[in-house]
């Protein structure tokens, strides 16, 4: 039986079934948390956070690298749950178990420094940072067990606690997670609840909490900072985008491929950050597309467990049903299918990589979010115009540009309205780098000591010190 982590005990009262995406049916239960469970946790975090916060940074880090050390200790049964759960082929489940577990030690090695701005003979003035407090953090389905952890770990390295919710539909791996973090994290520091759509709502409206940490989609973020604006808290939000990759003409068509199969058909496709749409020269478009379409038939499609299989299945039945639509409404639209189109003819939430040209702007797999296993290609003649489309969309996460002039590029990239840009990559996510959210893809700006930063408050002290003569105050 799965349980969430309140104060430091295993607590489940009320269940919700748990699907399993390869087959459309039920195959464990998960709490949900009780409004009197929420508030046990969030009490039980405000009661920690002090003791917690006294402690110095080396030693909040050797907690977390202990978390970390047993993590990987279990890391098989955590990996297989997240493949149960999420659909991702089991060993893809492991590296991300792997990196996450990288990710919290890394994350606990970074040092956020007061500085002294002034120390002189008449003052000294200095800004301190100090943690929040209490953050609330609510994660997607996406990569359940990495973008929860994160938050944790740049939560607690800063002194704050926390109170974490993973998505009501891959609650499993990270519950477990939680548990192992029994003994080693002081009671009420690391807490977790399960639930859906209305406890996380119930998060965002509890007044215990001094931060809420978001990634989700952008539906979602926009709910939460509506309902968060009468308290004026502070958010970090990672909602959803639309990439483009902008192929120019000396650019590698088999680099962009490589990138779009392994961003845009891995863990079909649900990556915030993954190449959702090719925009490529015209005379280019065909031999884009082909071979786009070579990659995505290489795919072995099967459910988790199965050794060859490098693809599974969309992970829930909501988002199947809009990659089918967008989908549908693409080949309406004129598109041409180069490869998959259908959804696969057995139980279970299956679509295949699908390569659709021949489409515009303006059709939805160009437009929207399509967060499946589809790539649409777009031919242009003038990539003036394309910048200009591509900033006129309401999304900002992330984008690319693929050429050999390496100027040209890194101009071209200036101008994308993006948080991260890149050239002859794509999303290089990389931990020590900042992730600005921008537009409608969020609020704030994660990782690195900027991930950390954004769980602290900025305070800055001045201390006047003792003059032979006293000082005459200017003027206000
Ligand atoms: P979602 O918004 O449906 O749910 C995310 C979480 O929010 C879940 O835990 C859910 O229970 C909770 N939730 C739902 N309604 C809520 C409400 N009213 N108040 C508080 N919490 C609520 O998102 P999803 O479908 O799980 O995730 C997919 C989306 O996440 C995609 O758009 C993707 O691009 C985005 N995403 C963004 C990033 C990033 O870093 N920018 C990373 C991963 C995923």
């Amino acid at each position: 039986m799965f349980h969430q982590v309140i104060d430091g005990a295993l607590v489940a009262t009320a269940f919700a079934d748990v699907i399993d995406p390869s087959t459309g049916t039920a195959f464990q239960r998960s709490p949900v948390a009780s409004a009197d469970e929420l508030d046990r946790a969030v009490t039980a975090a405000r009661r920690a956070q002090p003791a917690w916060t006294a402690l110095d940074w080396d030693a909040r880090e050797a907690c977390l690298v202990q978390l970390a050390n047993a993590i990987d200790g279990e890391i098989e049964w955590i990996a297989a749950l997240h493949s149960m759960e999420q659909g991702m082929p089991y060993g893809q489940s492991l590296t991300f178990t792997r990196l996450t577990t990288a990710r919290i030690r890394l994350i606990a090695s970074f040092r956020i420094a007061d500085r002294t701005i002034f120390d002189d003979a008449v003052r000294k003035v200095v800004e301190r940072w100090h943690p929040l407090g209490v953050v609330a953090a609510i994660a997607p389905w996406n990569g359940p067990l990495l973008l929860g952890m994160i938050k944790v770990a740049s939560a607690l390295i800063a002194g704050n606690t926390i109170v974490l919710k993973p998505s009501e539909l891959t609650p499993l791996s990270t519950l477990e997670l939680a548990r192992l973090s029994i003994g080693i994290l002081p009671d009420g520091v690391f807490n977790t609840i399960a639930g859906g759509r209305e406890t996380g709502a119930a998060m965002v409206a509890h007044r215990g909490f001094d931060k809420i940490s978001f990634t989700g989609s952008t539906a979602t973020g926009i709910a939460i900072a509506t309902q968060s604006a009468p308290l004026l808290r502070p958010l970090t939000l990672e909602l959803g985008g639309n990439d483009a990759a902008i192929l120019l003409p000396d650019g590698s068509i088999d680099d962009l491929v490589i990138a779009a199969a392994q961003s845009g058909f891995s863990n079909c496709g649900q990556f915030c950050a993954a190449i959702k749409r090719i925009y490529a020269p015209r005379h280019l478009a065909e031999e884009v597309g082909a071979k786009l379409a070579a990659a995505a038939n290489a795919f072995v499609i099967a459910s988790a467990f199965v050794p060859r299989a490098t693809l599974g299945p969309i992970q829930n039945k909501a988002q199947f049903d809009k990659v089918c639509a967008i989908v549908a409404d693409a080949t309406a639209a004129g598109g041409r299918v180069l490869s998959g189109g259908a959804p696969l003819d057995r139980p279970g939430y299956f679509f295949p990589p699908t390569v659709i040209a021949d489409l515009a702007d303006g059709a939805r797999l160009v437009d929207e979010e399509q967060f499946g296993p589809v790539i649409p290609i777009v031919a242009y003649d003038d990539v003036n115009a394309v910048i200009d489309r591509v900033n006129a969309g309401p999304y900002g996460l992330t984008g690319s540009i693929w050429t050999k002039d390496l100027d040209r590029g890194e101009a071209l990239a200036a101008r994308l309205v993006v948080g991260s840009a890149a050239i002859n990559r794509h999303a290089a996510f990389d931990p020590h780098v900042a992730f600005p959210l921008i537009k409608q893809s969020g609020l704030g700006v994660d990782y690195a000591e900027y991930g950390i930063r954004g769980t602290m408050r900025l305070q800055a002290v001045t201390t006047m010190k003792p003059q032979a003569a006293p000082l005459s105050e200017p003027a206000a």
